[in-house]
């Protein structure tokens, strides 16, 4: 059972040898500060207080953990009580800190890994060292000025960025600006809770409650993500891909659209199963998100089909891009797909008369044998 858990933990399998030395660097500075920085009496309250906080925090935000673990990598509120730790206590007691607060997350949670635990702990000491290096005094002490002020929101800056570089070497991933500006507010919470166990201890019940309602917004942002994608491919599902093409096409110019199908699909499930489909489609729908511009839009249209709108961008080259599409999902050598292209506004003034006009040329692929691209032909006029 132990052994089971342990195997869990990232820090027994970890993906870069020198990880190692991140549980290492933790130890060896909490040993020693304890051999060098004394223990001041004034940090045994706010110790057990924050103590307090990291073991009971996970417990109450427990329901919106629930919802909200998705797999995606994702910004927690801890750092509210491991920042302020850092700015009040001796080192050894803030690492103490975030090792419950990290403990309680992994037993609530089932989050929370060792070395991104150590990690912090590392960054801690980074903005440790830094403040003791600008500043004289310890944070208790420090007058209330702007010069102050200005220090410990660097060193904020320190123990964000060195937390968030050494946790993206341990496990790359992609974090968008709203999960920065969610551990910056973390953090700044962190800074008012360090000051507020310095002079008024008790609202350190308002923090909590504002830790809450933060924690329930960033449940709120990720499932309206949620929604809009879908799940199987993680592109844009039907509805919101049609809201994000419409206004598009809007801005005007001339868009191209290519709607995608694969081909003989159904043969695939039939042998290998619907598991293994869907695997094959969410490589088509990588290969889709990698062969595209940041502004295109991909989505998935339906079962099997996808649509992608691109902006600005003539026919030719709209038919080149799809060649390209086409020819890396043969090369995937699994699975074919056909291609139907159009124009906007060529082949039709709005973006259901454009999709249809796709479809057409993509049927017309499909009865012209399958992995091709074809571009949309209007039916010709009867002659004379
Ligand atoms: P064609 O070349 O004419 O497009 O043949 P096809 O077999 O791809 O077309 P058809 O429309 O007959 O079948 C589409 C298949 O796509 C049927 C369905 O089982 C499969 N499909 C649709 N959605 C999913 C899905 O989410 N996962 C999996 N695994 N299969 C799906
Ligand atoms: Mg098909
Ligand atoms: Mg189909």
């Amino acid at each position: 059972m132990t052994d089971q858990i342990a195997r869990r933990w990232t820090l027994w399998r970890l993906p870069r040898r020198a990880l190692i030395g991140y549980p290492i660097l933790s130890l060896a500075g909490a040993f020693t500060a304890l051999s060098t920085i004394p223990v001041r009496s004034e940090n045994l309250l706010p110790f057990g207080l924050l103590i307090f906080c990291a073991v009971v925090y996970p417990e109450l935000s427990r329901p919106i953990e629930r919802l909200r673990r998705t797999g995606r990598p994702f910004i927690d509120l801890n750092s509210v009580w491991m920042f302020a730790a850092v700015l009040l206590l001796h080192p050894a007691l803030s690492a103490a800190v975030i090792v419950a607060s990290y403990t309680s997350q992994w037993i609530r949670n089932r989050s929370g890994k060792a070395v991104s635990a150590a990690a912090t702990i590392v960054a801690g000491y980074a903005a440790y060292a830094f403040l003791a290096w600008v500043s004289v005094v310890p944070f208790d002490r420090m007058p209330r000025d702007v010069a102050s002020f200005g220090l410990v929101v660097s060193a904020g800056l320190v123990f964000l960025i060195v937390d968030s570089v050494l946790i993206y070497y341990a496990a790359p991933h992609d974090l968008e600006a709203g999960d920065y500006a969610l551990s910056g507010s973390a953090i700044a919470l962190g800074i008012v809770l360090a000051w507020a166990l310095v002079d008024w201890p008790i609202i350190l019940v308002l923090i909590v409650g504002i830790a809450l309602a933060l924690h329930r917004g960033v449940l709120i942002r990720q499932l309206r993500d949620q929604v809009r994608v879908d799940s199987k491919t993680g592109l844009l599902n039907s509805a919101s891909w049609s809201k994000d093409a419409t206004a598009r096409l809007r801005h005007g110019g001339s868009s191209a659209l290519l709607m995608l199908d694969l081909d003989n699909f159904k043969t695939i499930n039939d042998k290998y199963g619907h598991l293994v489909g869907d695997k094959h489609l969410k490589a088509v729908a990588d290969v889709l998100k990698s062969e595209v511009r940041g502004t295109d839009v991909v989505g998935r249209f339906g079962g099997e089909e996808f649509v992608i709108l691109l902006p600005c961008t003539s026919l030719d080259d709209a038919l080149a891009v799809a060649e390209r599409i086409r020819r890396r999902i043969d090369n995937l050598g699994t699975v074919t797909v056909s291609v139907g292209v159009a124009a906007h506004p060529e082949h039709g003034s709005s973006l259901d008369e454009v999709v249809n006009a796709a479809d057409l040329a993509l049927l017309a692929a499909k009865t012209a044998g399958r992995n091709r691209t074809l571009l949309f032909a209007a039916p010709q006029a009867p002659g004379w």
